[in-house]
Order: C-alpha cells, then structure tokens, then sequence
C-alpha cells in the first residue's frame, strides 16, 4: 500500500529512543493548531504536543490517532511515540492568525505531561511560547504531576490568557487506578500537583472522566475524588459518563474479560452497538456530579474567571 499524508510521515520518522515497552520517533509537524469541528466540547482549536501516549489507560478514545498513520495496533497508540518538531516562530505566526479571545485546548488526543515530555519538553516549549503573547482561553488536560514543573511558567501565561489545568483523577482507589490506568501516576501524585499549581496561583480542576458504570459511578467513589479535589485547592470538579469507540473497545473489553468477568455481560449490552451510552443513566450521573459539586462548594460549571492582569484591551473582544 502506498502511504501519504500523516502516515508517509509516521513510517519515515526515525527512531529516538527505545525503552522497554516504548519506543520514540521524531516526527514532523507542519503545524500545531489544529481545528475542532465537534459539538460536543467548549474549544475550537487543540493542541496535541505528542502523537500516542505511554499512559495506556484502558478506556482511552484517543487511540484513533494512530489509525491516521495507518498504525492499526491499538497496542502501538502507547509504544510509540510521536515527538512533534516544535518551532517557536512558526507557531507564533500560526497563533497570530487565530482572532484573540479562541479557546485552545492542549492535551485532547495524548498527554501533554507523559513521560517523553520530561526529556524532550515540547509542552513546555508551547506554554514559553504563549508567555510571549496575550488573549487566549487555555485549557491543559493531563493526569500527571510533571505539571507541576511549570508552575512559575504556568502562572506567568495566566497573568496573559485564562488558563486551566484540568487534572484527570477518575479513583482516588490506587489499585483500581494501576488496573485501569496502567502508567498514569498514582491519583495523590495528581492531586498533589493540583495543590502546588493553586499555591502558584494557577486556576487547577479535577476532571473525573471517564466515569465507568459500576466501576467508579458510585456517589462514595465520585465523592471521595471531589473531597481530596477540595483538600488540594481545586476550583472546580466535573465528569462525563465514559464512551467506547471500537479502538477504545478493543482494548477495555479483554481488560473486563480479564479483571472484571462479572460485568462483561452488562457492558457488552450496553457497548456492543453504540459508543455512547443513552438513557436515563448519563442524566443521573450528570445530576450526581452536579450534586456533589455543590456538596464541596466548587465554582460553577460555567464560572467566569477574573480576568487576566495583562489581558488585550481589544473592544472586539467584547464579543466573546
Ligand atoms: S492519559 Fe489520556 S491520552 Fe493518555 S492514554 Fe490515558 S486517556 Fe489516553
């Protein structure tokens, strides 16, 4: 088959570094912003720092991305890593064609602070960028503690845009977390760099996504993450009903097999046909994350932020 596009790329990208289970490549980036049609999230533009993610969580939708590159694996989604070629100016020229005021989401197909981001540090080169500019809405998504080494960076890109570190804690059960989220860093490590980022100043959240049916659906299960969210210095705390698209259902359904036999019969019911889950159950949810928000006295869901020291006086932006 002849390769073009993302996948020509991926098959040409030269090996960096092997490590046991992980491998990484150098790969490429025409460029960085990229648009999002879908209905269902608040952003317009994502920023994917990585291609792939070492953390392999079991429910992970993302794994798609590799499909792109003709990498049909679900395994490969976490062995191998795309490190994307970052150039400051080229970005900063891509930025400066989007009208002030956009949200850019970071870290919505991979994890801007998994491990590869320690040696080759590309998220941080993105938020350097950023520092040198003002007027976006930037939300961070991740589910570990490395975050926490741009904290003094963090807050410096706050002082110019409204920024949000979304920190991904889906248990506050470390066993459950190790099973369904294999590499990820334990859920204190999480919170812990949920406090050091609100010491900084930088506004931090605790996402509980997915929420898994008969898992961590519980009230005691989300309540006892929105209480060590609380004691960390979180602002705010939501969570979605999970969804299992086919390159996410490759990978749960023999991890139920294996761990959860049980619940096997319930979830292929549910899963089998759909990756959404309809009914009354995703209202009931939504109610009970709802619910326990208020519990915890955590920022309304649409909560306006104050706004940032340095934020453009631009009357158009009156418009957002
Ligand atoms: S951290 Fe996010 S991107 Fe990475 S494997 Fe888990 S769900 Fe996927």
């Amino acid at each position: 088959m002849k390769l073009v596009g993302i996948a020509k790329m991926a098959a040409e990208s030269p090996s960096l570094q092997a490590k046991n289970r992980v491998e990484y490549f150098d790969m490429p980036a025409r460029t960085f912003l990229a648009r999002c049609y879908s209905e269902r999230v608040p952003f317009r533009w994502m920023i994917n720092p990585y291609r792939g993610c070492e953390f392999g969580c079991k429910y992970c939708y993302a794994r798609y991305a590799h499909e792109f590159m003709e990498l049909r694996d679900p395994l490969d989604f976490e062995r191998r890593i795309f490190i994307k070629h970052f150039d400051t100016d080229a970005f900063l020229k891509e930025l400066a064609k989007l009208p002030l005021g956009e949200r850019i989401a970071i870290g919505t197909a991979t994890d801007p602070y998994q491990p590869a981001e320690r040696r080759y540090g590309i998220t941080r080169s993105i938020l350097e960028a950023f520092a040198r500019t003002a007027g976006y809405r930037l939300g961070i998504t991740t589910k570990s503690q490395l975050v926490a080494r741009d904290a003094e960076l963090l807050k410096e890109v706050s002082r110019r845009h409204f920024v949000t570190i979304s920190m991904t804690v889906t248990t506050i059960d470390r066993e459950l977390a190790r099973e369904i989220e294999p590499m990820a860093p334990r859920p204190d490590l999480r919170l812990s760099a949920v406090r050091a980022l609100s010491r900084h100043g930088v506004r931090a959240t605790v996402f509980c996504a997915p929420i898994l049916p008969l898992l961590t659906d519980t009230d005691a299960s989300l309540d006892a993450v929105a209480k060590a969210a609380r004691a960390a210095g979180a602002r705010g705390f939501g969570g979605n009903v999970v969804f299992l698209k086919p390159c996410a259902w490759q990978v749960f359904l023999p991890f139920l097999e294996q761990n959860y036999p049980l619940l096997v019969r319930r979830y292929r019911e549910r899963f089998d046909r759909s990756a959404y889950l309809r009914g009354d159950y995703p209202q009931r949810i939504a109610e009970r994350v709802a619910r326990i928000r208020r519990r915890y006295g955590f920022e309304e869901r649409f909560y306006e932020q104050q706004e940032p020291e340095l934020w453009p006086r631009d009357p158009q932006l009156t418009l957002f």
